[in-house]
């Protein structure tokens, strides 16, 4: 009998956040276990609802939305993220260099399916938000990973990320701020990442999705704002800011020396092309969620849920025996590092499996995010304050007596 099984582009294309782990604790639903998820970025079922503004730009405009739009955007939307691109500084020259994306998932394959050939490299970084190295994968790409150092708050190792440019690199990814870190990039070390680029003549891809999840007073600057001779694509979207993320709203603009990138350009017009448009609907409410640019969310605030529940993940986790945590600034996401050998950890997914076996809580392992030692795992604290007690009790008395076998 005729059997079909993947396609062989998909050999070694990985995206484990939603992998085997996460199979295991839908079985364990499906049986009626409850399960308390610590591992998708996905603020609605935790209770976080869209701005009532953003609801009602939604439902006003649905009657003009039914058709298909231009293929990168209706005008307004496109104008909007303009707009906000150069109150960040970056210099997009005109609407025609914005394109908008069912979320920015859609728009990071397709960035690297546009430019890449087999066998080019991509720098991306470690740990990585999995879906950029699944892309640069499906796309017949390399993704070589640059470390992030976190006896330096997480920053990208800079040394590390010039060594691994070769003839075949065509561009370095960052994210920034990072999933699944929390780091955000200080200039000095933006500028240097800008240089190297322009000295290696290579494309730079900003991930930005978290841009306006900032705490502690902290300042995000885009790359592409430093470094206008250098052509970056910014990518940025309202899944997280405005808790959308099921509305698929994403976009990114083209920035910098464009001279050399006509074909690539021509490659992203097909490709967008190709998907008419994205979501129309939600392209109406791009204009009313970047209204005020100036405003921090409450959630971000101390008082603020975000706020309060990093404050506790944070000295929860440095207060277990053998796990310890860099602070992270931005996003919802902190990845602790495990003490892998007092706990005798060869396989960090498997501990993170024995953990939901046990304690029915569900976390992604490090080597998810490209992380190569067994001895990270990331944590959503999205869940509500006495969730994530419950879970990190659950964790100091798990490890208490933990050894992998
Ligand atoms: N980029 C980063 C760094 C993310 O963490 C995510 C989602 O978790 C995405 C992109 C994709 O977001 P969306 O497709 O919802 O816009």
């Amino acid at each position: 009998m005729r059997t079909f099984s993947k396609s062989s582009k998909l050999d070694n294309v990985c995206y484990d956040i939603r992998g085997p782990v996460m199979d295991e604790a839908n079985e364990m639903i499906a049986k009626g276990e409850k399960i308390f998820k610590l591992n998708i970025g996905n603020p609605a079922p935790f209770a976080f609802n869209a701005p009532d503004e953003i609801i009602q730009a939604m439902t006003d405009n649905l009657r003009n939305a039914q058709g298909y739009s231009d293929s990168k955007g209706i005008t307004e939307a496109r104008q909007a993220i303009y707009d906000y691109a150069h109150f960040k500084g970056i210099p997009v020259e005109s609407l025609n260099d914005i394109y908008t994306g069912n979320g920015v998932s859609e728009l990071i394959t397709m960035v690297m399916q546009g430019l890449l050939n087999n066998g080019d490299e991509v720098l991306v970084p470690a740990p990585d938000y999995p879906l950029w190295t699944a892309s640069v994968t499906l796309a017949g790409g390399t993704a070589v990973h640059y470390i992030c150092d976190e006896s330096s708050e997480w920053y990208p190792d800079l040394e590390d990320m010039e060594k691994k440019i070769t003839n075949k690199t065509k561009a370095i990814v960052i994210i920034n701020p990072n999933n699944p870190t929390g780091a955000v990039y200080p200039k000095e070390i933006l500028e240097k990442i800008a240089d190297m680029a322009r000295r290696h003549e290579l494309i730079i891809f900003s991930d930005e999705i978290y841009d306006r999840l900032l705490m502690d007073g902290v300042e995000h600057t885009s790359i592409a704002s430093l470094c206008p001779d250098v052509f970056c694509i910014t990518l940025n979207g309202l899944s997280k800011s405005h808790r959308i993320a099921g509305f698929r709203v994403g976009w990114m603009t083209l920035s910098g020396d464009k001279s050399r990138v006509k074909g690539y350009i021509e490659g992203l017009n097909m490709l967008s092309s190709m998907r008419l448009c994205s979501n129309v609907p939600s392209q109406y409410i791009i204009k009313y969620a970047l209204g005020d640019y100036t405003k921090t969310d409450d959630l971000l605030l101390p008082g603020g849920r975000i706020y309060d529940q990093r404050e506790y993940i944070y000295n929860a986790l440095n207060s277990i025996d053998g796990l310890s945590a860099v602070k992270p600034k931005a996003a919802f996401y902190i990845f602790p590092k495990i003490d892998a050998k007092r706990f005798n950890i060869t396989n960090d997914e498997q501990f993170v499996l024995d953990f939901l076996r046990e304690k029915k809580i569900l976390l992604v392992h490090g080597g998810g995010f490209h992380w190569e030692q067994p001895d990270h795992f990331r944590i959503v604290y999205l869940p509500k304050l006495e969730d994530l007690e419950y879970s990190m009790n659950e964790m100091r008395d798990f490890l208490k007596d933990y050894k992998q076998k």
